[in-house]
């Protein structure tokens, strides 16, 4: 017998005759002989609608009211779900996230987990009763509802499989697993048995939009297993698991890619002690992210130039807020562009193995691709890139690190 979370997305619980579906898989795994608690987002669709609801009245919205509005799809399905078990002769109950509570820090709209009150639920569990949480939803120290940030659901279930402690924790979704890149941009990707917490926090990072990142976080500071796995079939999807449960490790697990990247160029910045402060202090207060930064070495002695990428959602502020500091800073001229993507290498196997970097710059050379920042960490290697090369880059690199399946 073992401990269970099973976590549906939204297009797992999109309409009634899917919770029934899920319903049934549910159904599977008590008779299977095990303890489940199940985790629901909203119907696809619902929360961009409820959102929309809220910035139609006010785009500068009061974000406990925001939150009010938000969670409120979580509930349909909850209640829904538990019923559907119910119609199956499965006991279940539903809760949201005040009621077990799922205790959250107090910042609306994005709020942490702190803990989760869970043995009522266990007690439950133990005597046969299946628990549907409402994902994406906790109450904050000021007694209100609050919500976890977009895609939150999974780190509810992640949370949830860590104060239980669940043997297990599986995240069904419309894809099946985690893959060596994109298959729609490369159809012979692969799919992955295993991958480590800390390359798939690099791939949520990056983009691939499997698990949101702070669930990652928590499987890995929890070490709690984490299955991403599709709701429509039964094949075995991607577990997420510690490095030492992988036998044999891949050098490169995968390619990843981000569109949301624009970059600015500062040039002729006096080259002094205090202008990185300087620049970034500002960006960092006006909580724009910042991800990869070069600094030219200074011909003169006197000045250099400074690029650095953000979010191309912030394009627009981040300008603003260098030019407001033109004066402070002294540099002469600022540059932007839009129009760039990162591609990203990753994989553990990268800490015991020279020549990965050299592979991807070969690889890309070789398709005249011109590489304009590039950043590393002990997993990753990240290149910008111009948009237009996105998939030829993806592609050869899949090639040159021999990752399509036979
Ligand atoms: N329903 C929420 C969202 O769409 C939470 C989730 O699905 O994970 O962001
Ligand atoms: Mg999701």
């Amino acid at each position: 017998m073992a401990r269970i979370v099973k976590k549906f997305g939204g297009t797992s619980v999109a309409d009634v005759e899917k919770i029934q579906n899920v319903a049934r898989r549910i159904k599977k795994e008590v008779d299977a002989g095990n303890q489940v608690a199940v985790v629901v987002s909203a119907m696809a669709g619902v929360t961009n609608q409820l959102v929309k609801y809220v910035d139609d009245i006010n785009r500068l919205h009061d974000a406990r009211e925001y939150d009010v509005v938000v969670a409120s799809g979580e509930q349909v399905t909850s209640g829904l779900t538990a019923l559907a078990l119910q119609k199956l002769g499965v006991p279940a109950r539903s809760w949201l996230g005040w009621q077990l509570p799922v205790h959250t820090d107090g910042v609306h709209g994005k709020a942490r987990i702190a803990d989760i009150d869970s043995e009522e639920i266990i007690r439950r569990m133990e005597q046969g009763e299946v628990a549907v949480v409402a994902g994406f939803q906790g109450i904050g120290p000021d007694g209100r509802v609050t919500t976890l940030g977009r895609g939150g659901s999974d780190t509810s279930a992640v949370a949830l499989a860590a104060a239980i402690k669940a043997d297990r924790c599986d995240i069904h979704t419309d894809v099946d697993g985690v893959y060596t890149t994109d298959p729609r941009i490369v159809p012979k990707a692969r799919k992955l048995n295993k991958i480590t917490y800390e390359e798939m926090l690099e791939l949520a990072s990056l983009g691939a939009k499997v698990l949101q990142t702070r669930s990652v976080e928590l499987a890995m500071k929890y070490n709690v297993r984490t299955q991403v796995v599709s709701s429509f079939t039964d094949e075995p999807g991607t577990l997420v698991v510690n490095e030492d449960e992988i036998v044999e490790k891949e050098i490169i697990s995968g390619i990843a890619y981000s569109r949301d990247e624009a970059k600015i160029t500062l040039t002729g910045v006096a080259d002094r002690p205090g202008v990185a402060a300087g620049i970034f202090g500002p960006l960092a207060d006006a909580s724009i992210n910042v991800d990869m930064i070069v600094q030219n070495v200074s011909l003169d002695g006197k000045t250099t130039d400074m690029t650095f990428t953000v979010g191309k959602t912030d394009l627009e502020r981040a300008l603003l807020t260098v030019e407001a500091k033109k004066k402070d800073l002294g540099y002469s001229q600022v540059t932007s562009d839009p129009k760039v993507v990162k591609v990203s290498v990753i994989g553990v196997g990268m800490r015991s193995h020279a020549g990965i970097a050299q592979t991807m710059f070969t690889a890309l050379a070789e398709k005249g691709i011109n590489i304009q920042v590039i950043s590393t960490s002990e997993i990753k290697v990240s290149v910008l890139i111009a948009e237009e090369y996105l998939e030829l880059a993806v592609r050869a690199l899949h090639d040159a690190y021999g990752l399509s399946g036979e």
